[in-house]
């Protein structure tokens, strides 16, 4: 499952933010070389996105959770 952390949703409750299963989810390679993947929030739609271990990227690209974006 691919996570990350909505902005909005934790603006009230940093908790409230955490952990959110991403929608759409597409694991990008950043510039330097480490992996990122990126999403929409699946509470309220905003663009999330977090940083990823390669292993991690490899897994949710392989799995088909989600696209692969590099
Ligand atoms: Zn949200």
């Amino acid at each position: 499952m691919v996570t990350g952390y909505c902005v909005k949703c934790g603006k009230a409750n940093k908790e409230a933010g955490k952990n959110k299963k991403m929608k759409d989810a597409e694991i990008v390679q950043t510039a330097r070389g480490g992996f990122m993947a990126k999403g929409t929030c699946p509470d309220c739609g905003t663009k999330m996105c977090a940083m990823m271990s390669k292993d991690n990227a490899e897994k949710a690209t392989s799995s088909g959770e989600a696209k692969k974006g590099y």
